[in-house]
């Protein structure tokens, strides 16, 4: 912690805190209550989600499963469809099984306390501490990705926040700086001002309640701060995908493996072929046992965390052996991983398709 520079009393950063989060916060509908379902549901989805990209999943949600009981007692495919556009699939899976433990080990009533909370699916010491604070008033202080940059900001933290020591001492910083008597509203506080003014780019200090005692912007670094070990690199994927139209009904398959989009449908699949165009359709021709070589139908790229997947979409109208065939009119009932879902409302896959 030698790195470290922090007050001592945390009252003023507190206090300047709360005042501009009174007079700032935005009214978002997860503040309005004080629910542990609905704060840990906006939580999961808002996880690696941008609040104005969540914000409909969330209400879409609370208007279907208005409580915990309803989404524990949700077909798992009925959640996913729900889900689909917001990504992370395991995230979905994982809400889904802490939703029926609550319901069958807690009688429906959400564990109160952090380290209850924990022991659920999904639930890491960021939504833990998030959901025990803000519903519960418990003692404890959230470090997100908001949180960690203003932190290491004000307290000039020059360690890497993203490795090593980094979150041990970022949440130590968190614990010394919260404000014990009202928990959830310090929290939610810190989280906010890291979204809307210690922005990653530009932040906006000259308006900061933090300004005096921030030692990035005493010390002119807050474009240095906070200092992050460079992610993986990204790795590519190349996955090329055969429509089978026959009758009115197209090829599809459930991914079970445990991999990326587990549970989800998509299309026959083949990976690791060729980037040349021909090449791909011969081998694709050949291992499907096709009498025509298949019809280009279009690319898309799809990035995910540590990974890029390079899709290849072709068709054909010859029948596929070992495929399970959906009418197109069901399609829609089914959740497919957006890429995918975004591809067939481009080709208008739809009923009314004709090959
Ligand atoms: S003064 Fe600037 S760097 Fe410091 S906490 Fe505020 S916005 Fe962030």
């Amino acid at each position: 912690m030698g790195k470290l520079h922090a007050e001592k009393n945390t009252s003023p950063f507190a206090t300047a805190l709360a005042e501009w989060f009174r007079a700032a916060a935005r009214d978002l509908p997860w503040r309005r209550t004080r629910d542990p379902y609905r704060i840990w549901l906006s939580e999961i989805i808002l996880q690696q989600t941008r609040v104005e990209q969540g914000l409909p999943y969330y209400e879409k949600f609370v208007e279907r499963y208005p409580t915990v009981k309803h989404l524990a007692l949700a077909p798992d495919d009925e959640i996913f469809r729900l889900w689909e556009g917001l990504g992370y699939y395991r995230r979905a899976q994982n809400m889904l099984r802490a939703a029926r433990i609550v319901v069958e080990k807690y009688a429906g009533r959400f564990p109160s306390s952090y380290d209850e909370l924990l022991k659920l699916p999904g639930i890491g010491p960021y939504t833990a501490a998030a959901v025990a604070s803000f519903a519960f008033d418990e003692a404890v202080a959230v470090v997100d990705g908001n949180v960690a940059r203003v932190l290491a900001r004000f307290s000039g933290y020059a360690g890497a926040i993203n490795t090593g020591s980094g979150p041990k001492d970022l949440q130590a910083l968190a614990d010394r700086f919260l404000d014990r008597r009202h928990p959830g509203r310090h929290n939610q506080a810190v989280m906010e001002l890291g979204a809307l003014i210690c922005t990653p780019r530009n932040p906006r200090c000259e308006i900061c309640p933090l300004k005096t005692g921030c030692r990035a912007y005493a010390e002119g670094r807050t474009g240095e701060l906070p200092v992050k070990k460079a992610a993986r690199p990204v790795q590519n994927r190349r996955m090329d995908y055969l429509l089978s139209i026959k009758d009115g009904r197209l090829s599809v398959q459930k991914r079970t493996a445990n991999d990326i989009w587990q549970n989800l449908y998509q299309f026959p699949l083949l990976e690791g072929l060729p980037e040349s165009r021909q090449q791909a359709a011969r081998r694709l021709q050949m291992e499907f046992g096709l009498k025509k070589i298949p019809v280009w139908a279009g690319e898309a790229t799809h990035l995910l965390t540590h990974r890029r997947l390079l899709l290849r979409f072709w068709m054909t109208a010859e029948k596929l052996d070992g495929y399970e065939y959906v009418p197109l009119d069901r399609l829609e009932g089914l959740s497919f991983p957006i890429v995918l879902r975004r591809f067939l409302a481009g080709k208008k896959i739809s009923p009314n398709f004709e090959f």
